[in-house]
């Protein structure tokens, strides 16, 4: 498979350096900024998947091109899965990182169960047809943040079997662990296994 330039829909510099660390060095990742599409890609979709395959499919209809999307969200149990597909805008749309972290922080003060999971979908648009591929990591939401690595919920999510926050794992390990990390070694290995299949 001549594969050495993939289109990852998403404008977050974070995410491609993210997948970019764990994909071998051949393989080379666009984003939608170094595509030149500047504008927001609207995610109506109430479910991640619908989301995911939304956004793949805008760049599919604007470019005529192979690419692939994903999206991430924080399912907390006591919450019933929120804020889920709405974790981005949680506190608001104009909100930030910190806003959605003390509105999460607010809605679970007194509440003893505070498992949760990040969990990923990528769709990826290639030669006409669309696949999915997930990833999921369980843990807790900590009681107050900790670490200065990361971004989004990083730094209130710790992974069962640890003791530290992901805002305090090296951008490797969580890597090696996370939702995303999951997500994106099922989309290479799809890839490799085509590469056998045509070579
Ligand atoms: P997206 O679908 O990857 O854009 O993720 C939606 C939202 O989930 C982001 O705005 C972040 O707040 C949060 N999020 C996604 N991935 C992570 C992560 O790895 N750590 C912490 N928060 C994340």
């Amino acid at each position: 498979m001549a594969l050495s330039e993939l289109i990852f829909a998403t404008h977050n510099a974070n995410k491609v350096q993210e997948v970019q660390l764990m994909i071998p060095s051949e393989i080379k990742l666009l984003s939608l900024t170094d595509i030149n599409l500047m504008e927001p890609i609207p995610e109506l979709a109430d479910t991640l998947t619908g989301n995911a395959e939304a956004k793949a499919q805008y760049v599919r209809n604007r470019f005529a091109l192979d690419c692939f999307a994903d999206d991430t969200g924080l399912e907390v149990q006591a919450l019933g899965g929120a804020p889920g597909v709405y974790s981005a805008r949680y506190a608001g749309e104009q909100c930030d990182a910190s806003d959605n972290i003390a509105k999460l922080l607010r809605e679970l003060d007194g509440i003893t169960d505070r498992k949760a999971q990040f969990r990923t979908v990528i769709a990826l648009f290639q030669s006409e047809k669309i696949l999915f591929f997930e990833g999921s990591v369980s843990g807790e939401i900590l009681k107050a943040p900790r670490g200065d690595g990361g971004f989004g919920y990083d730094s209130i999510f710790q992974p069962d079997g640890y003791s530290i926050s992901f805002a305090e794992f090296s951008a490797e390990e969580k890597n090696r662990i996370s939702h995303r990390g999951i997500a994106f070694r099922k989309l290479i290995e799809h890839f490799y296994r085509l590469d056998k299949v045509t070579k």
